[in-house]
């Protein structure tokens, strides 16, 4: 990395939006507005994301090709036009309609393409201007091109995470093949961190391959365990696969911080919609969702 570059970054990264707020001066006020226009572009990557994760979900579900072929309206099977499918946009300018039968479009679209983009938004805000120097990305050693690497990994897994969370919700199913691919890349990344630099702040836990993998194993046990008792009442094996993942990806002991989210959330959310009338006592409800809602949280924070 070239030396004029190097030193636009650490200045890129020490004149933030903490700078803005502080007061900064002109030059740094430059630097601050060149942030903000870079996380803006994180946002709209992220809203493209979440857009691909919408079709994504829709076309695993009915096996229809997932790269390939253009996106219809569920509803009329019109082929959509480039300008109906830019993300957020589109639904706010259709005002939620399909522009050619006119019927409602489904306000999974835009919430999963505005989460999304937040949440790839944090990410970034936590590895850059969160973090306490030193301890989690140090600035004397500042590696972008890592940063970059990890950021990525962490981009693919909340996408991953997403996936599953909206499929178990609409269909009560956790997708294998996600499970599997994130898995092995899972492993992949954590095989990179022997050989890569990486310092370690989206996954604390790094050089470290044992720990991950027996926590994914412990926590696949202890489901096996609960379904036993349950007699699979709640609970099946989607979920045994999910907290295998689950582990790999966190390790210990967030692993265990993570299904103790989960486990809390769920009781929680299960008594509000009994008291709600939405369900009766004994009926289930879907656990994926706040499995990933937890490990999503404990991942980032
Ligand atoms: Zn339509």
């Amino acid at each position: 990395m070239r030396d004029g570059q190097r030193g636009f970054w650490r200045n890129w990264r020490q004149a933030g939006i903490k700078g803005l707020l502080a007061g900064a001066d002109d030059a740094d006020f430059c630097k601050a507005n060149m942030e903000i226009i870079i996380y803006i572009f994180i946002f709209i990557f992220g809203t493209a994301v979440g857009s691909f994760i919408n079709a994504f979900e829709y076309r695993l579900y009915r096996s229809k090709q997932i790269i390939r072929g253009r996106s219809q309206c569920p509803h009329c099977q019109h082929l959509l036009a480039w300008y109906d499918l830019i993300p957020l946009f589109s639904f706010v300018l259709l005002w939620g309609k399909c522009r050619y039968c006119g019927r409602e479009i489904s306000l999974q679209y835009p919430l999963m393409e505005l989460v999304t983009g937040m949440f790839l938004v944090l990410a970034v805000l936590l590895a850059f201007e969160f973090r306490v120097p030193g301890s989690a990305l140090p600035t004397a050693n500042y590696q972008l091109p890592i940063t970059i690497y990890q950021l990525l990994f962490t981009f693919f897994v909340i996408a991953a995470l997403e996936i599953i969370f909206i499929y178990d919700l609409k269909y009560g199913l956790i997708p294998d093949e996600v499970i599997l691919i994130t898995s092995v890349a899972s492993l992949l990344y954590r095989l990179s961190t022997f050989v890569l630099p990486v310092t370690g702040y989206t996954f604390r836990v790094t050089n470290d391959l044992i720990f991950p993998l027996l926590s994914g194993l412990g926590a696949a046990l202890f489901f096996i365990f609960l379904i036993i008792l349950t007699k699979g009442r709640g609970m099946g094996g989607g979920d045994v696969k999910l907290v295998f993942l689950m582990g790999l990806i966190m390790g210990f002991p967030q692993i265990v911080f993570a299904l103790y989210l989960a486990f809390l959330s769920g009781a929680l959310i299960s008594v509000i919609l009994i008291l709600l009338n939405k369900k009766e006592f004994g009926q289930t409800i879907p656990f994926g969702p706040f499995l990933v809602g937890a490990t999503l949280i404990v991942f980032l924070c």
